[in-house]
């Protein structure tokens, strides 16, 4: 599966002038080679791919990587580099937002002949564009948090503490199947509600609540994103309000989503909608994301994003409405752009529920 992305890396490497990239990044390895360890990079040359690791992954990167030229290295990776004499002279990209400055610093020493070049999003570029394969994981993993989202549910009443929510979701989402949480799942009751990243505390949920609930899972790395607010024992009319102004504008930004569309502008549909309900300010972070093997990765879908949608590519919708020291409502789904516009692959309900 992962072998035919190959091609299409080359093609951007010769484009930029690249006589090979070293990848670094290990989403961006496990994307190139399907490898899980937590030690590995690959050297893409023009002819040969070389992918380096450890004695403690022989056996596993044996069985993960096909079709490329195995190196099992007893000393750092980088010395391995040098000690094979896998890149010599040339032109190599590096990726630049992966490549800490010790370890550059440490490439120049080890790698005298070569001439070094800073890469911006090359494999990112490539994985924009989700195959079906992949679009069938997410939404696996979506399955999965859906089904934690429908469990928890049941759990949440007046006197239970966002931290025990918060660990449900964390073994339901490995006892239903996924490798675990893609992220610490964010449990915010009551005007802890307001913090668009609240950590799960030691509150306990009160009757009149409202409870945001956002969290995803990996199943084969790749990852699911769903929010949902609700509502403990009554909600008032400000809470009914602002969940409606939400709804809205998460509905009407879920139904303008298509490709070739400016990220930027599929954000202000959401973010001028809650600004006409006079929600505007509270509405304080960027409409959505992509997701993929990484929780947050392009295309951004921000205020002035200049990136266009492409098909394939998977994206959150999540606009929210946080009133300081009152409550916070957010809604998210996850969708993937197609030929014609888009299909939501998040199903959960969105009316409000009082439990
Ligand atoms: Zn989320
Ligand atoms: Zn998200």
């Amino acid at each position: 599966m992962t072998l035919t992305r190959l091609p299409r890396l080359r093609e951007k490497l010769r484009a930029k002038g690249l006589d090979a990239l070293l990848v670094t990044s290990l989403p961006n390895v496990r994307y190139l080679t399907g490898f899980t360890g937590s030690n590995a990079m690959v050297v893409v040359l023009p002819r040969t791919v070389y992918f380096l690791t450890d004695q403690r992954y022989r056996q596993q990167s044996k069985e993960q990587v096909r079709g490329v030229r195995r190196i099992i290295s007893r000393t750092t990776l980088f010395e391995a580099l040098s000690e094979h004499r896998l890149l010599r002279r040339g032109r190599v990209g590096f990726e630049a937002k992966h490549l800490s400055y010790a370890s550059h610093r440490l490439l120049r020493r080890l790698l005298p002949g070569v001439d070094l070049r800073p890469v911006h999003e090359c494999v990112e570029d490539i994985a924009l564009r989700k195959d079906d394969a992949e679009i069938a994981l997410l939404s696996m993993a979506i399955r999965v948090t859906e089904q934690v989202f429908g469990r928890v549910l049941s759990l949440l009443r007046p006197g239970v503490r966002e931290l025990e929510i918060a660990a449900e979701i964390t073994y339901l989402h490995r006892r239903l199947g996924a490798e675990g949480d893609a992220f610490e799942p964010i449990v915010a009751s009551g005007e802890r509600g307001a913090l668009p990243h609240a950590r799960p505390s030691r509150r306990k949920m009160r009757n009149g609540d409202l409870v945001t609930l956002d969290f995803g899972c990996t199943v084969a790395g790749y990852c699911s994103d769903l929010t949902r607010t609700v509502a403990i024992g009554r909600a008032s009319r400000r809470a009914r309000e602002v969940y409606r102004a939400v709804l809205t504008a998460q509905t009407e930004a879920l139904a303008a989503a298509r490709p070739g569309m400016l990220a930027g502008d599929l954000d202000h549909v959401a973010r001028s909608r809650l600004k006409r309900a006079g929600f505007g300010r509270y509405f304080s972070h960027s409409l959505g994301h992509g997701i993929g093997l990484r929780i947050h990765e392009r295309p951004r879908v921000a205020p002035r994003g200049r990136e266009r949608l492409e098909v394939g590519s998977v994206v959150t919708i999540e606009p929210g409405v946080y009133l300081p020291g009152e409550l916070g409502v957010r809604i998210e789904d996850d969708l993937v752009l197609t030929d014609d516009g888009c299909r939501v692959l998040t199903s959960a309900p969105k009316e409000l529920m009082v439990l």
